[in-house]
């Protein structure tokens, strides 16, 4: 008879992420309309600390009824048109997902790759957007497929120079890391409830700049999802309030809850304890031949690749990662595209980033590799 797998689940890999109990609590809370007065007070609170971890005075920042992936197809949807150029900065999986979101949208798509592991080139990036001067320039600010940290600045401001606007994927880096959408010059920035704000998924928190909803507004078809169009999307989380489709409030409760848990700390103190948690973890794995794939100037602090020992690639991983699970209730994430089998991605993310953790996960490892 197989042993039953713990109930409680030490959620350490891409994501999703622990929830904090007084996170889960605020989802149990009775349900408000969305239009009740008391509920628009929430939400408009909800707005507000999102402005702060964004840090941007974007009036039209909001949490978007949907994943992560809604955000990304929002700001491709609205801001480009068929037949526009975009220059998409590719380093691991979810810059291809924007290419292939971006040329369902119709644009015209011109990628710039770095290696598995290593950031975009801000040089190659520059030169790319001088020469094809595109209408947005698109990338990932935390890339969860290996790892890497993007340094913005840089190609936000070639951007800039062109006249283009700039969207970024905060979906794995909002709060974990410092995120500077105004002083950066990002138009347009999703992110997810999932990772580092510790929420169930489900919401993608996003913020517009006033350029950007110009050029939503200036379109000259209209945006191809109804759902996700910003424009009428301001109707309900502008000033208005005017019903566009029922706000998840259970979601948004949920979410409330978990930025005062966020300001409590202080964004220091959190990015301080991700930094903390992923040096422990870098440590702890040495001893078992587990090195990381990213250079230390560039790595993640809350995803931390790992690259798996030749006796531990291929079917060996899979297997170790369910016993794991299935042993300890401990879930790290495998490789994706030509990095499967061959490393693994450990997650520490907001409540997550604890040496505690760390422990649980060396430990069952010290036990299954003995
Ligand atoms: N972008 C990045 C960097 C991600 O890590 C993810 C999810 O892991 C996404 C986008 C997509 O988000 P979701 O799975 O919430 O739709």
């Amino acid at each position: 008879m197989r042993k039953r797998t713990p109930d409680h689940r030490l959620l350490l890999g891409p994501g999703p992420s622990n929830v904090h109990p007084r996170v889960l609590n605020a989802m149990t809370r009775p349900l408000y309309g969305h239009l009740d007065p008391d509920f628009l007070a929430i939400l408009e609170n909800v707005q507000s600390q999102l402005r702060g971890l964004f840090n941007t005075d974007n009036r039209m920042t909001l949490p978007l009824s949907a994943t992560g992936s809604a955000g990304m197809e929002a700001y491709l949807g609205n801001l480009l048109e068929p037949g526009d150029a975009v220059v998409i900065g590719v380093a691991g999986i979810f810059g291809e997902r924007m290419c292939e979101v971006a040329s369902r949208v119709g644009a015209d798509v011109t990628a710039v790759r770095a290696e598995p592991g290593t950031i975009l080139d801000d040089a190659e990036m520059a030169a790319t957007i001088q020469q094809v001067r595109p209408r947005v320039v698109a990338f990932v600010h935390a890339e969860t497929s290996t790892g890497v940290c993007q340094p913005v600045a840089g190609i936000a401001a070639a951007a800039r120079e062109v006249g283009a606007l700039v969207v970024l994927d905060c979906v794995t880096s909002l709060g974990g890391l410092p995120v500077q959408l105004d002083d950066w010059g990002i138009d347009a920035a999703y992110s997810a409830t999932q990772k580092c704000l510790s929420c169930p998924p489900g919401l993608s928190p996003i913020s517009f700049s006033d350029r950007a909803l110009a050029r939503a507004r200036s379109r000259s078809t209209r945006a191809h999802s109804w759902y996700l169009d910003i424009n009428l999307l301001a109707g309900y989380f502008g000033g208005e309030r005017v019903y566009h489709h029922t706000a998840p409030i259970s979601a948004i409760f949920a979410l409330s809850e978990g930025l005062v848990l966020i300001a409590d700390e202080g964004m220091e103190a959190r990015v301080e304890r991700h930094a903390e948690s992923a040096a422990a973890l870098i440590e702890g794995l040495a001893s078992f031949g587990l090195t990381p794939l990213v250079a230390a100037e560039h790595r993640l602090p809350m995803l931390t690749a790992v690259v798996l020992p030749e006796r531990l690639r291929g079917p060996e991983e899979a297997k170790l990662r369910l016993r794991l699970l299935q042993g300890y209730g401990i879930e790290v994430g495998g490789g994706l595209g030509s990095l499967a089998g061959q490393i693994w991605r450990i997650g520490l993310m907001g409540e997550n980033a604890r040496i505690t953790n760390v422990e649980a996960l060396l430990c069952a490892l010290r036990r299954e590799l003995a």
